[in-house]
């Protein structure tokens, strides 16, 4: 069964894939400038559940809200002063990743029956 995780990169064109090399960065979107439709998005195997809904949001977020259009590389480094459009960008996307995953916890909560009438 499909997630919703992955019925959004279905439906954006972006490939999803877990990866197990990732040392620095938990996620990484990416982008060929020569082949605006090639979008992909790494993630590590390691994390799970919320943690791993949050990353791939993040980068998800990258590439829905045009981070990538020049082709660069997102890396999930929110603390990246030196350049104010990158650090921008990485607020963007953490902003979506943690409003889409509180909003998928709200609704995990209630079909569990946990929301009061
Ligand atoms: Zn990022």
């Amino acid at each position: 069964m499909m997630n919703i995780l992955e019925a959004i990169c279905k439906d954006e064109g972006i490939s999803l894939h877990g990866v197990d090399f990732l040392r620095k960065t938990q996620g990484v979107a990416m982008r060929d400038p020569d082949e605006p439709d090639t979008k992909t998005i790494l993630y590590s195997v390691h994390a799970e559940g919320w943690s791993k809904m949050t990353i791939i949001a993040h980068e998800i977020a990258h590439h829905v809200l045009g981070h990538l259009d020049d082709g660069a590389m997102a890396f999930g480094d929110i603390s990246n002063k030196t350049n104010p459009i990158r650090e921008r960008n990485e607020q963007e996307a953490q902003v979506f990743a943690t409003t889409f995953t509180a909003c998928a916890m709200f609704f995990d909560y209630y079909k569990r029956g946990g929301v009061c009438a």
